[in-house]
């Protein structure tokens, strides 16, 4: 490539022999019907070679198509095109008085890249962000327009993608009315005498919880409880209101976070903790996450918390978060109620894999399945274990892309395809 592309952490340089940005869908057809391999390239917001086509493939945007969000309010739906990312999403959103049922940590990430690594957000009764996804338009290997809709046997398989199945170039999402939400910051929440059913309260307390560590002391140093104004006020006996903003990475200034103490206001300004226009984040970082069945949570934590003098020197901090079940079969929450445990470290890939690779041991007992935006070094023998609709997915793959224009290597090690 003439250009050097690397994804957002920097972590990762594209080998691709060439990056297109084509700017209509029919240049955008043209192109995938005529190339060998193909990866999309989104925000670049994952820390691993998921988007990399290898050094003879194609790496494309959809950065210079087009931005295309059409809001059906009648319908209550949005149309989004396979380029946009969730902060023009979200404004055009709420400009229709309508609102998503859930964000991420940021609003700079692509919605098509999201959906298709099972990005999530928090909240026990919040699905991951792929299942507000109704309908998904794809343009497969030959260049036509596949569209799946739910209801559709295979749309288990088309949303929460890897990318592996074509290039997205819409889709279209469930919306809500729309809603106000209020930010509150708790401290002081102790690991020590926490027992599952306080947790659960806890991280049942709000719309959207996270508890925050840096695992330098057994507890959560902060709370954030995200409260939809509609609903109740929980009645917080277990953390102490923080005195001043805070930002989820020590040290780091608040003011690159959504507002705090309570002042309400339009749920996508609210529900990420980072401002569209700041760097989220700490912006120099590596990231790892796994999500395991609920009712394991404390035990987790305990298991994390006898290996944190490991974890805590290379960690800028860890969260934790919960989602609801969801139906893509690649889907780390597919299928149960699951608790999110997140770890934004040091940007130092040699000091923070082994710590990776003891985090993954002392997590094994607990069915963990690793983000797949993210650092992790589970293999597919384990991860096969870890899906039970793992091939369906690769029967999917093989009926749409039978020459595997869009399987990566990341793919093909992930899935053992
Ligand atoms: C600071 C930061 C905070 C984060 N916070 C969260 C969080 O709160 N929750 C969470 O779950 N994750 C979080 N992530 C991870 C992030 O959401 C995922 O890595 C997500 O995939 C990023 O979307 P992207 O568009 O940047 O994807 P990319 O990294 O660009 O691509 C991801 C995958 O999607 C594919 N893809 C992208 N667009 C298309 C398309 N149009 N058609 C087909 N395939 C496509 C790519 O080929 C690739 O396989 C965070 C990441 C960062 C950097």
């Amino acid at each position: 490539m003439t250009e050097t592309v690397t994804n957002w952490a920097g972590n990762i340089t594209y080998a691709a022999k060439e990056l297109h940005r084509p700017h209509s869908l029919d240049a955008l057809r043209d192109l995938v019907a005529g190339s060998a391999t193909v990866r999309v390239l989104g925000s670049g917001h994952s820390f691993n070679e998921i988007a990399e086509p290898g050094p003879e493939g194609v790496l494309l945007s959809l950065a210079a198509l087009p931005v295309e969000v059409d809001v059906d309010t009648g319908a209550r739906t949005v149309r989004v095109g396979g380029g946009v990312r969730y902060a023009e999403l979200a404004r055009r959103v709420h400009g229709h008085g309508l609102a998503l049922s859930n964000m991420a940590s940021l609003p700079h990430i692509s919605v098509a890249g999201s959906v298709a690594t099972g990005t999530h957000g928090s909240g026990v009764g919040n699905g991951s962000l792929a299942s507000a996804v109704r309908e998904v338009e794809i343009v497969t290997a030959d260049g036509s327009t596949l569209v799946l809709g739910r209801g559709d046997e295979r749309f288990g398989g088309a949303v929460t993608s890897l990318g592996a199945l074509g290039v997205v170039t819409a889709l279209t999402l469930d919306l809500l009315p729309g809603y106000e939400v209020e930010q509150h910051v708790f401290t002081g929440l102790p690991l020590d005498g926490l027992d599952f059913q306080t947790l659960e309260t806890v991280l049942a307390s709000a719309y959207s919880v996270s508890l925050f560590t840096d695992w330098r002391a057994p507890g959560f140093g902060q709370v954030w409880l995200k409260r939809r104004t509609d609903q109740p006020l929980p009645d917080v006996r277990w953390a102490t209101p923080a005195t001043e903003k805070m930002h989820p990475v020590p040290g780091m200034p608040a003011v690159n976070c959504t507002e705090q103490f309570g002042v309400p206001g339009p749920w996508h300004e609210r529900l990420p903790h980072f401002r569209a226009e700041f760097t989220p984040s700490s912006g120099a970082e590596l990231q790892s996450e796994y999500l395991l069945p609920r009712p394991h949570a404390l035990d987790a934590l305990r298991a994390l918390d006898a290996i944190r003098t490991t974890i805590a020197p290379v960690l800028q901090t860890c969260e934790v978060r919960t989602v609801a079940p969801d139906e893509q079969w690649l889907s780390p929450a597919y299928g149960r109620d699951t608790v999110a445990l997140h770890f934004t470290w040091v940007a130092d890939t040699a000091a923070v894999l082994p710590v990776v690779g003891r985090l993954e041991a002392a997590l094994d007992a607990f069915d963990a399945r690793p983000h797949w935006g993210k650092v992790f070094t589970v293999p597919a023998a384990v991860l096969r274990g870890r899906y039970p609709r793992l091939d369906d997915f690769g029967a999917l793959m093989r009926a749409l892309d039978p020459e595997g224009k869009f399987a990566n290597g990341f793919v093909r090690d992930a899935l053992g395809v």
